[in-house]
C-alpha cells in the first residue's frame, strides 16, 4: 500500500496517527473494495481502533482480539525479572480483554530472545503460567526467534452478543468511572529512571503495581450490563479517557483531587502526583462511564469484587473529545497549568 496522498514521504506521525493513516485506512479500504472477509461462519463485528477487535461467529458468543508486545528498552529496562515479565506480558493483554468486558480462552506467544537461556526460560515461563493458570486462559501456540528480547501475545476471549464494552457508547452526562488507584507504576518508574527520588519503603511498595500488574477481568465480566463504554489504562489516565471520549463523540469535566490514588503517592509532591495519577501509563485499570441510574449497581459490584470504583467526573458535549479539569469546589484549573497532564505516552513523540 502507498503512503495517502496528504502525508509527505519521510515525514514523522504520532502513534495514533501512523495506526490511523496506514493501518486503519487501509483496513477500511480494504473491507470496501476486496472480498469482504467474512463468510457464513464468522464476520468482523469491530476493526482497529478499540482495545479487542470482535469477531462475530454464527454462535451466542463473539470473539474478542487483542496483541500487545513487550520490549527490552522501551516497556521494560534491561535485565529485567524474567518472572514478572511473563507475568506483565499476558497481564497487558488480559487487560484488553478485560476492557471489553471478555472472557479469556486462549493466547499466542511471540517471542525474540538473544540467547536461549534456561533460567530466564525458567522464571519467565513460571511467572506466564501462573497468570495463565489464574485466569483459565490457555497457551495454544506462538513463534520462537533469536534477536533483542520481545515478546508479543495474541489474546482470545469471548463476549455474549451484544455484550461487549466498546470505547464508543457513552452517553452525554453518563458519569466516568475509575477502578482500584492510578499513578504508582509511573510513581515507580520515574523513581527507577531518577526523574524524582522516593524513599526505599515507598519504592518497595510502588514497584510491584509497575512490573506486576492486576488485569480487571472480574470486573469487566460484573459492567457488561453496567458500563456504557470502557477503555483498560496503559497510556495514562487522560490520554485513554481521551480516546474514549473522541470514540463516543463527546467530551468531560474531571476533578482532579478525586482521582483515586494510593497513600504512597498521596505523600508525593504536588506536581509528581498529578503527573502521575493523570498522565502515568501502565496502571491497567479500567476507565469506564455508565448511567447515573447505575451507581448503586457499581456500588454493589465495587464490594462484591473488593476493589474501590470511584466516580471521577461526567461527559459532556464536545466535538474535540476536550477534557475540562476542576478542583473540589466545581472550579476549573489553569489550563496552562495542567496542560502536560492531558498528553498521554506515544512511542513515536
Ligand atoms: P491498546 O493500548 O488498547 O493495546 P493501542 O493504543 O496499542 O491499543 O492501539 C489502538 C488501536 O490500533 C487498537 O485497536 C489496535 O489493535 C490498533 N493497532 C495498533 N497497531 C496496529 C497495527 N500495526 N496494525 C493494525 N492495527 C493496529
Ligand atoms: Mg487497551
Amino acid at each position: 500500500m502507498t503512503a495517502p496522498a496528504k502525508l509527505p514521504l519521510g515525514s514523522s506521525l504520532s502513534e495514533f496517527a501512523l495506526i490511523e493513516s496506514y493501518f486503519k485506512q487501509g483496513a477500511l479500504a480494504m473491507a470496501q473494495t476486496a472480498r469482504v472477509a467474512t463468510n457464513e461462519l464468522t464476520t468482523i463485528a469491530l476493526g482497529i481502533g478499540d482495545d479487542c477487535a470482535l469477531l462475530q461467529t454464527n454462535g451466542s458468543e463473539i470473539l474478542a482480539i487483542s496483541t500487545d508486545m513487550l520490549l527490552e528498552g522501551r516497556h521494560f529496562l534491561p535485565g529485567a525479572n524474567a518472572q514478572w515479565l511473563g507475568h506483565k506480558a499476558l497481564a497487558v493483554n488480559l487487560s484488553d480483554l478485560a476492557a471489553m468486558g471478555a472472557k479469556p480462552l486462549a493466547f499466542t506467544l511471540a517471542l525474540a530472545l538473544p540467547a536461549s537461556d534456561t533460567v530466564w526460560l525458567n522464571n519467565f515461563s513460571t511467572g506466564l503460567f501462573q497468570l495463565a493458570t489464574q485466569f483459565n486462559c490457555h497457551l495454544i501456540g506462538g513463534d520462537t526467534t533469536s534477536g533483542p528480547l520481545t515478546m508479543s501475545i495474541t489474546i482470545i476471549g469471548s463476549v455474549g452478543n451484544h455484550q461487549a464494552l466498546r470505547r464508543a457508547g457513552a452517553k452525554l452526562g453518563d458519569d466516568i468511572w475509575v477502578s482500584g488507584c492510578v499513578g504508582d507504576a509511573r510513581l515507580a518508574l520515574g523513581a527507577l529512571r531518577k526523574e524524582w527520588s522516593i524513599s526505599d519503603l515507598a519504592l518497595a511498595e510502588v514497584l510491584p503495581r509497575m512490573h506486576l500488574p492486576t488485569p480487571r477481568i472480574d470486573l469487566g465480566l460484573g459492567l457488561r450490563s453496567l458500563a456504557s463504554a470502557a477503555i483498560d489504562i496503559s497510556d495514562g489516565l487522560l490520554g485513554d479517557l481521551r480516546h474514549l471520549l473522541r470514540a463516543s463523540h463527546l467530551g468531560a469535566v474531571l476533578e482532579l483531587a478525586a482521582l483515586p490514588i494510593s497513600a504512597t503517592l498521596a505523600n508525593q509532591p504536588e506536581i509528581i502526583r498529578w503527573q502521575c495519577a493523570a498522565a502515568g501509563g501502565d496502571d491497567y485499570e479500567l476507565c469506564f462511564t455508565a448511567a447515573a441510574e447505575k451507581r448503586d449497581q457499581i456500588t454493589v459490584l465495587s464490594q462484591t469484587l473488593s476493589l474501590p470504583l470511584t466516580r471521577i467526573g461526567y461527559t459532556t458535549i464536545s466535538t474535540e473529545a476536550k477534557i475540562e479539569l476542576i478542583d473540589s469546589q466545581g472550579q476549573a484549573l489553569d489550563a496552562n497549568k495542567t496542560a502536560n497532564l492531558l498528553r498521554s505516552f506515544d512511542h513515536f513523540d
